[in-house]
């Protein structure tokens, strides 16, 4: 399968490392603006294959170069700063998105290509290229709350003292400040959060709930304090993705994907059954009423900057 990345930065960085790990692409195309950038990256890139999968990965300065890609990865634009949030950069990226889907669209098969996007803000940039690409909204995904839900799993290990892959836990709505942690659907091996914590005899009082949203919600704020930005954590996510397309198994991820029609349209992240086709399903969780409320207002937000486009 030929992969294509636009935007080489931290992010595409790490995403195309991560891609190349999983073995599932026998080609890595990669564009970025800053063509140097690109070349260096594709040089490092193909320098690390020796030592892992016989992969053909090449900087590209054209989008013509693109052709033949099945799944387009766009991880550029503007990064958030410390102390930006992610609406912070929505005019500067919607810019980069409407310079690329265009190109991407003239050079790759509208019928078969899939999108995954990575830039932020996140939920708005899905809604965008959505739009401009004309794609059918199961084939425009954007990486959502995948992280967001990978790091609350990992908070709730640690606390619990039980693996992740024996943890159902997510987070939904915008991949940003408004994300509702949805602790009424939270499983321990198939156990409620409530029922589990009473058979283990652990406390989980509302004060740790409260530091573990807190934690789950600024952890990219605090990423960004020490090192710069954040990198590998969404290379992990894309390229988790990338594994339930390519090998169509229909996981339940909570990726970002256009629901409704015309003013009601909005993407956020819902578990949504993800195969070879893109998104499968979409499916609803139990919340309880502040869960529910958070959902409508993450809707609103991403809406509301959607419509400031
Ligand atoms: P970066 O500044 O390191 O790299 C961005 C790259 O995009 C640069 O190389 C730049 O030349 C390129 N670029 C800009 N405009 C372009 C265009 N029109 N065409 C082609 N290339 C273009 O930034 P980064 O740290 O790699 O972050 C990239 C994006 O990923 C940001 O929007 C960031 O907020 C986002 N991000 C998302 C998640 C997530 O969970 N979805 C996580 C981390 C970062």
């Amino acid at each position: 399968m030929k992969i294509a990345i636009i935007g080489v930065g931290s992010v595409g960085s790490a995403v195309a490392t991560a891609v190349q790990n999983t073995g599932l692409a026998h080609e890595i195309v990669l564009y970025d603006r800053d063509g140097v950038r690109a070349r260096a990256a594709a040089e490092d890139l193909g320098h690390a294959s020796a030592f892992s999968y016989d992969i053909k990965i090449s900087a590209v300065s054209s989008y013509r170069a693109i052709r033949g890609s099945e799944i387009v990865i766009i991880a550029a634009g503007a990064n958030q700063k410390p102390g930006e949030t992610r609406n912070d950069l929505l005019q500067k990226n919607a810019a980069v998105i409407s310079d690329i889907i265009p190109r991407v669209m003239e050079n790759t098969d509208a019928k078969n290509v899939k999108i995954i996007v990575v830039t932020n803000p996140l939920d708005v940039m899905v809604m965008l290229a959505q739009k401009l690409s004309k794609l059918p909204v199961s084939r425009v995904i954007g990486t959502g709350t995948m992280l967001d839900s990978a790091r609350f799993k990992i908070i709730l290990s640690r606390q619990l003292g039980i693996s992740t892959r024996s943890i159902n836990s997510y987070v939904l709505g915008e991949h940003g400040d408004s994300s509702v942690i949805n602790w009424s659907a939270v499983y321990v091996g198939g156990i409620g959060l409530d029922d589990f914590c009473k058979q283990a005899k652990i406390s989980l009082p509302q004060t740790t709930r409260n530091t573990i949203e807190h934690r789950v919600r600024n952890a990219a704020y605090e990423i960004i304090q020490g090192r710069g930005a954040t990198w590998d954590g969404i290379g992990g996510a894309v390229a988790d993705l990338l594994h339930a397309i390519v090998n169509d198994e229909k996981r339940i991820l909570t990726v970002s994907s256009v629901d409704g029609v015309g003013k009601n349209a909005v993407a956020m992240s819902l578990p949504r059954v993800v195969g070879n086709k893109g998104i499968l399903m979409t499916l609803h969780t139990k919340t309880n009423s502040d869960e529910s409320n958070g959902l409508r207002k993450s809707a609103k937000i991403i809406r509301k900057h959607f419509d400031l486009l």
